[in-house]
């Protein structure tokens, strides 16, 4: 793997977990030119984000499961279905925990928002003339940003 161009500036985006979604653009302006610049960054940015969307996926796939155990114990009424389904709630519980936790500390949710404005700008862009005309001016804004 090649080595940070400017490791200062690598340590303190590696002290961010890579991610500068939060800081002002003034701010962020010298470390987005990092990132252009260093392919080390980078890849430790594009790693980062994935482990943050793999986390958030893995808690929702945990939490239907454990949905879907409680779902299930309710349905078939086994002996001690009574601790099962506390079990299998706790373990939801736990479970959306760990989403809520993911998705307040790291920037994934921008990360998902942002490929959803991009998929809708496809859309957009390849509406007709007159429908897209026909949008209202405020949905155009957020979709083109311009
Ligand atoms: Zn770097």
């Amino acid at each position: 793997m090649s080595e940070c161009i400017d490791p200062i500036v690598g340590k303190i985006l590696a002290g961010w977990r890579y991610d500068i979604s939060g800081l002002a653009p003034e701010m962020g302006g010298d470390y987005e030119e990092h990132f252009a610049a260093c392919e080390h960054c980078r890849s430790r940015q594009r790693l980062h984000r994935t482990i943050d969307i793999a986390l958030i996926a893995l808690a929702s796939v945990s939490a239907g499961l454990f949905l879907l155990a409680f779902g299930v114990i309710r349905h078939f009424g086994p002996r001690n279905a009574f601790w099962l389904e506390i079990a299998a709630l706790i373990g939801f519980a736990l479970s959306a925990l760990i989403w809520l936790i993911v998705a307040v500390a790291t920037p994934a949710p921008m990360a998902v928002v942002d490929v959803a404005r991009i998929g809708a700008r496809h859309v957009h862009d390849r509406l007709p003339a007159e429908i897209r005309e026909r949008l209202p001016e405020e949905l155009r804004l957020k979709i083109t940003g311009s």
